[in-house]
């Protein structure tokens, strides 16, 4: 079995299609009548422009608007001004029209490859194909095109080109895999768009696989079978039917607030980890944002991000949630998620220089990421959230440099909002022993369940040794969570939980018997979650929860919840 990244749901199986791109071959040459060459730039362009319009319709069609933008912005990309005045300055100078935009698209992908921005470097992707395409229409060279296709199709291929994605000839796609590719790039978008099962990154398949040859593939797990018997073809095909009917099922939840059985109000927001991820916030029916890691923006990069880059990432995920609330997270780095760029001699342990204790260090850090979410608050509802925090002196040095921050920008004349909430991740046991002196200064509370299991339990959450220790159902972390909800609601401030714990079904009374308002949690657990608190009355949580405070270990209590669950199968 082979596994790459799940990027679009459902099972495919079907007969391998290996798809392999043509790239387009000239011969350059020195050009003496320039007016014929830019002449047939121009019709070029047409052409291309009309085909991808062409693709672009029958996007809409299928998949929708946002979607069809991919290929609309191809032809934005290239009806640039700047790029089409500089083909036709090399034109001018005698180079062929194909090398031309070889040499100008090349120079903008490598601009664009080098930023450490997601969605530039895909920008750089979309650059590729449109540099490819458009050579094959100067030289007359036919496009791939992905349709018709035999019924049952999988197709496999290195890399599929946003165009490739978008001729898919859908009815007749089980499945799509790909060597390259990440879960936001333009073929896994497209994909979940098209409703094609597709798994991406799957080093070396196109090696592995022949054309014809029987394959599965699960667009959830990234799982890939290759040659697979009978008997597993049958599992899946149940598993095939078992992911459409609970998807159909989830459906009707979509749209609707999450109420629980009492119908009260509560909400379920996403944790994200990059402005792309907004849209899956959007796509899955999230409520906002209720966790943005910006670590994530820091991770694999050697430059600090400046204010300016920070601010546009944070407006650009406020703007995307129109108003609905936006929870950033101050930068969380070490204990595991390390940072090259802040070139730090050593690792910073889960008991270190994490987070909050980091910028005791260097507060410059903070200051910057905070003059930044202060300036994306005046684009939506932006909270801030400090993860890490042990002592109320933290919680109090990061208020004073806000209050700070907030003259500065005052007399700059930048608007920001003044009331914007200042919350805290309730993670570390010391933060819970004193959750009701933290709420009195604290805006909101966050329960991020998958440190404050590890550090109640001192059992280091990245070690399978001590797994067995490090379960949010032991009794002791389950007291911390409820003694924390208690303190947030006795002082009247919003709480909700982030970690991995939110979007677990068996923890869905305890929670709600506690108290909880607020759900964060990957955007494809939304419905799920809100399918899940609907069964609820807040007597029967309460009931659960009452049996489980008598409980002593957590294999008692999970086996309990367990066997009380609505639906066993879901
Ligand atoms: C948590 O600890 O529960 C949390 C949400 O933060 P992280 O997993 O990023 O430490
Ligand atoms: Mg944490």
């Amino acid at each position: 079995m082979v596994i790459g990244t799940g990027a679009s749901g459902g099972i495919g199986i079907g007969r391998v299609m290996l798809v392999r791109e043509q790239k387009p071959v000239y011969e350059r040459r020195r050009i003496r009548d320039t007016k014929a060459e830019l002449k047939k730039l121009r019709e070029a362009v047409e052409s291309f422009v009309k085909a991808t319009e062409e693709l672009a319709d029958k996007v809409m069609e299928e998949a929708g608007e946002k979607e069809a933008g991919i290929l609309r912005g191809h032809i934005i990309l290239l009806k640039d001004p700047v790029m089409i005045s500089e083909v036709e300055k090399l034109i001018n100078g005698g180079e062929c029209a194909e090398a031309a935009v070889e040499q100008i698209c090349n120079m903008f992908i490598s601009v664009f490859s080098a930023v450490d921005d997601e969605l530039t470097r895909q920008r750089a992707a979309d650059l590729e194909d449109l540099k490819s395409r458009l050579i094959k229409h100067l030289i007359g060279m036919d496009e791939v095109r992905l349709s018709p296709l035999p019924e049952g199709t999988v197709v496999c291929a290195k890399e599929l080109t946003p165009s490739m994605t978008a001729s898919l000839d859908r009815k007749n796609v089980a499945g799509i895999i790909t060597e390259k590719g990440a879960e936001n790039s333009h073929c896994a978008i497209l994909a979940r768009a098209l409703d094609i099962p597709a798994v991406v990154a799957a080093k070396g398949i196109t090696s592995i696989i022949k054309n014809g040859e029987d394959i599965i593939l699960d667009g959830e797990s990234g799982e890939i079978i290759h040659l697979p018997d009978e008997k597993t073809k049958k599992e899946y095909e149940q598993k095939k039917k078992a992911y459409y009917s609970r998807r159909e099922l989830l459906r009707s939840y979509r749209g609707s607030p999450t109420l629980n059985a009492d119908g009260d109000k509560l909400s379920v927001f996403c944790n994200v980890g990059s402005v792309g991820d907004a849209d899956r916030v959007v796509d899955g029916d999230g409520e906002g944002i209720g966790l943005f890691r910006t670590e994530f923006l820091f991770l694999d990069r050697k430059t600090r991000p400046s204010e300016q880059e920070q601010f546009e990432a944070y407006r650009a995920a406020a703007i995307k949630m129109k108003g609905r609330p936006v929870v950033i997270s101050t930068f969380d780095m070490g204990g595991g998620k390390e940072v090259p760029c802040l070139e730090l001699d050593e690792k910073i342990s889960f008991l270190g220089m994490r987070a909050i204790r980091f910028f005791n260090y260097h507060p410059e850090v903070l200051r910057t990421q905070l003059r930044a979410i202060l300036r994306a608050s005046a684009f939506g509802d932006v909270r801030i959230l400090v993860p890490m925090i042990s002592d109320i002196e933290e919680l109090r040095f990061v208020r004073e440099m806000l209050e700070q921050l907030k003259d500065g920008l005052r007399s700059e004349g930048i608007v920001f909002n003044e009331n914007i909430w200042l919350g805290i991740m309730i993670e570390t046991p010391s933060a819970c022993m004193i959750a009701d002196m933290l709420a009195k200064e604290a805006d909101f509370f966050s329960i991020g369940t998958n440190d404050l299991t590890q550090y109640t339990m001192a059992a280091d959450r990245d070690d399978p040794s001590v797994s067995y220790l490090c379960s949010v159902f032991k009794p002791s972390v389950l007291r911390s969570i409820k003694y924390a909800v208690a303190c947030a609601k006795k002082q009247g401030i919003m709480v909700e939980i982030c970690g991995e714990a939110a979007a677990n079904r068996l923890m869905t009374p305890l929670l709600l018997s506690y108290g909880l308002d607020t759900f964060s949690v990957d955007p494809s657990s939304v419905l799920m979650l809100r399918k899940e608190i609907s069964h609820y009355t807040k007597e029967r949580a309460d009931e659960l929860a009452r049996a489980v405070d008598e409980m002593t270990t957590s294999a008692e209590i999970k086996e309990f919840l367990t066997s009380q669950l609505y639906d066993k199968n879901a």
